[in-house]
């Protein structure tokens, strides 16, 4: 049966791969764009596009508000979008540091909570995945403010598990290592060689593997998960 998704950060990256995987199960599914038009090809497939900043509450009510119009109340949130501001604790700027978190947890918390109230209404439970990264598990120098933002989705997504899974509604947070999008691409040449000498597969991921497991959780097969922090990391954080 075709659900109702919602994907933030849609346009590129491991979000436009996530839209992907939810079209091809013939879900109906919305996705957020910020910066840019939004995808055209997503568009020519189907996907609904939303103009949203997730910083701003107003921006996100006016999305769930389209999204729920079109496709109906809102069945699976995959909450993807999210930045870094990379510097070593001494050099950062309390703005970068209060950017990352604003952006990478509070909006999180801004968007579950709006999808919990559109899962409620329509009392047919639903999914919530929060894409979070391996540097939650493991740390990274040069990214406090990043492993910050990225662990408190842990402790918020377990939190929100234990309210809400008597309603049905699952909370699951996938861990993706350094995967091949433009967040990566950022990285200099000899951090990504140091980082990718720690994966045991021995290479960085795709979008697209990581959307497998998003849509894995998102899917019936995953009706009994929740809680669960899912490492997408080709062995990096030997899932801690
Ligand atoms: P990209 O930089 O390619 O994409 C980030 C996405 O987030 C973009 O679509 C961007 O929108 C969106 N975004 C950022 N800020 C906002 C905002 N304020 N409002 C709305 N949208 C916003 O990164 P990835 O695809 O790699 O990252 C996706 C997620 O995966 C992030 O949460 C990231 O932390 C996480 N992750 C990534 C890893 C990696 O190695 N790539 C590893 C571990 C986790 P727009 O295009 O409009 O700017």
């Amino acid at each position: 049966m075709s659900r109702s998704v919602l994907v933030t950060g849609g346009n590129r990256g491991i979000g436009y791969a996530a839209v992907r995987a939810f079209l091809q199960r013939d879900d109906h599914v919305a996705f957020t764009h910020r910066t840019e038009s939004a995808s055209f090809d997503l568009v020519h497939d189907g996907a609904l596009p939303l103009y949203c900043d997730i910083t701003e509450p107003e921006q996100v009510e006016s999305a769930f508000k389209e999204a729920e119009a079109e496709n109906g109340p809102v069945e699976v949130l995959v909450a993807n979008a999210g930045i870094t501001r990379d510097s070593l604790l001494l050099r950062m700027a309390e703005e970068d540091f209060a950017a990352v978190l604003e952006t990478n947890l509070t909006a999180s918390y801004r968007l579950a909570k709006r999808a919990v109230h559109s899962m409620l209404k329509a009392k047919r439970g639903g999914r919530i995945i929060l894409v979070s990264s391996a540097v939650a598990l493991r740390g990274e120098a040069g990214q406090t403010n990043y492993a910050a933002s990225k662990a408190g989705l842990i402790g918020f997504g377990r939190s929100l598990a234990r309210e809400i899974g008597s309603r049905g509604i699952t909370v699951n947070i996938v861990a993706p290592g350094l995967t091949d999008t433009a967040m990566a691409a950022a990285l200099p040449e000899e951090r990504v060689e140091k980082i990718v000498g720690d994966v045991p597969l021995g290479r960085i991921g795709n979008p697209e593997e990581i959307a497998s497991a998003i849509a894995f959780l998102a899917s019936e097969e995953a009706s009994y998960i929740t809680g669960a922090v899912l490492p997408v990391d080709g062995g990096i954080s030997m899932g801690h």
